[in-house]
């Protein structure tokens, strides 16, 4: 693990500092080299929130420095988040402008075929995993993700960056009280060859829109968990206490040993440490989280059959981040909100509506029978076992049919919202449903042009996939590390 000083986005400076890194850990790119930033939700809004161009820009050219002629593709992917097309979000953060004006291959993920990798370690969540095809192929695999605190997982670093390595079909899979076990399944697919964190300016308390926090550094290092435990320890949070990072290091994917992990570079640990006192991580249960606000938030735990009282990866976290977008987009927000009343899981207390508040039952596993607004009411427990879900068949989230469906589900005094998760997306609009008048931000004027045309380039070029699909398993591209043929279409 290499810690350098950087206080700024000045790319020829950290080109220099990536090369040397490159170098002394004796890592050279070459055949198909993929970078991977956090670009999960890019742009002047979510200034904080991702990978800068600056910050990629040095990384690639430092790959092309030190792999020269033996790299023979460089490019970069990502599926970005909240069901926004990646093109919106590789445009938005500058990774466009960047990656065209030093002439690198740019990949939207869910645009790509989706290839099955298989896996066969003992506790997995399931027996494969789709990945598009770039990470799937790629012979040099460097991850780039953002310094950041995360409100389910505690921290996003390296290991949990791995969410972004599948389209949002695949990605909602297991995205619920087992995400942590998702997370450690997922590093089966590749382990990068070469990581370095964009920790110039680190992203404080929350993930889609955390504070700045000016660390000035620049951490490399070839080994997910020892990075991860090290980024811990620089903010002084233990990583066996990340659920994540504690799985994927019983997986073999490294130590979280401080002591046999070797840190070099010109800023000591200590000194990264003092650079980090303060930093706040983003760990808060929803009923919590929405304390002092028109929210009042219940959560039970989620399904019996299954360990843990608080479903960390799924609906109560993705209302905390859906209100934030809105937050973002609305600054009235809050005020906007009328009292009302939002239950996870099987809870078991009594929710005192007043009449006229709603009350939001979100997630299959919600579960409760109680009095409301004077009536008996029964919300049923409708969580389908994770094993009756196949990533072969699952469809995607299409915002525009969600936009549509979600109007006119609202004006009931008790709603009912399915699915497992219910995503960031759905409860953003759910919430503008809600709300006397919230700023919806799939309708957002300035962004529903730049929306629109990048949604229609993504859903043309998962068509144009289908058709290129047979001509792939002929030429037999997919024998590579016992990944089968890609599945029909790639993303949906
Ligand atoms: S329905 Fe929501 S709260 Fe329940 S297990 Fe699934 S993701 Fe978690």
């Amino acid at each position: 693990m290499i810690i350098r000083d950087c206080r700024e986005y000045d790319a020829e400076k950290i080109r220099t500092i990536i090369r040397e890194g490159l170098e002394e850990l004796g890592v050279k790119p070459f055949g198909r080299t993929l970078v991977k930033p956090n670009l999960v939700a890019a742009g002047p809004l979510f200034p904080y929130a991702y990978t800068r161009p600056e910050f990629g820009e040095g990384v690639l050219q430092a790959l092309r420095d030190v792999g020269g002629t033996s790299i023979t593709e460089l490019a970069a992917g990502e599926r970005c988040g909240i069901t926004v097309p990646t093109r919106v979000a590789m445009r938005e953060s500058g990774w466009d402008t960047m990656l065209e004006k030093i002439d690198v291959k740019r990949y939207c993920f869910e645009e790509e075929q989706q290839v099955e990798i298989p896996i066969n370690h003992e506790g997995r969540l399931r027996d494969y995993l789709f990945t598009p095809e770039p990470v799937a192929r790629a012979d040099f695999f460097v991850n780039c993700p953002k310094f950041k605190a995360h409100p389910w997982t505690t921290v996003t670093f390296s290991l949990k960056a791995y969410i972004g390595i599948q389209d949002d079909r695949h990605r909602l899979i297991d995205h619920d009280h087992k995400l942590n076990e998702k997370i450690a399944d997922l590093q089966h697919i590749v382990q990068p060859q070469f990581i370095a964190i964009d920790a110039i300016t680190a992203g404080e308390g929350r993930m889609l829109t955390p504070l700045p926090f000016p660390l000035g550094l620049i951490i490399m290092g070839n080994s997910q968990v020892a990075f991860d435990s090290v980024c811990c320890s620089i903010i002084g949070v233990d990583p066996m206490t990340v659920d994540h990072i504690r799985l994927a290091s019983e997986h073999g994917f490294g130590s979280t040993d401080l002591a046999g992990i070797k840190v070099t570079g010109d800023v000591t640990l200590e000194e990264a440490r003092k650079r980090a006192d303060g930093f706040k991580v983003g760990l808060i249960r929803v009923e919590k989280y929405f304390e002092g606000t028109n929210i009042t938030a219940y959560a039970g735990p989620p399904p019996d059959s299954e360990a843990g009282d608080y479903c960390w990866g799924g609906c109560p976290g993705a209302i905390e981040e859906a209100i934030e977008i809105l937050r973002v987009f609305d600054k009235d927000t809050d005020r906007k909100m009328p009292r009302m009343h939002v239950v996870f899981g099987k809870y078991a207390g009594a929710i005192p509506a007043k009449p006229g508040e709603k009350v939001v039952f979100i997630g299959d596993c919600a579960d409760w029978k109680g009095d409301l607004h004077g009536k008996l009411v029964k919300i049923e427990n409708v969580y389908k076992d994770r094993s009756t879900l196949d990533p072969h068949t699952i469809k995607g989230e299409d915002i525009f049919a969600k936009l549509a469906s979600a109007q006119g589900k609202m004006n009931k005094d008790v709603i009912r919202l399915e699915g497992c998760p219910v995503s960031v997306a759905e409860q953003v609009l759910a919430l503008v449903n809600i709300s006397d008048g919230v700023k919806n931000p799939y309708l957002d004027r300035e962004n529903m042009v730049t929306f629109g045309r990048a949604y229609l380039g993504w859903k043309t070029r998962v068509a144009l996939n289908r058709l290129q699909r047979k001509r792939y398993q002929q030429n037999g591209a997919y024998a590579h590390r016992g990944a089968a043929a890609p599945e029909l279409g790639g993303s949906s």
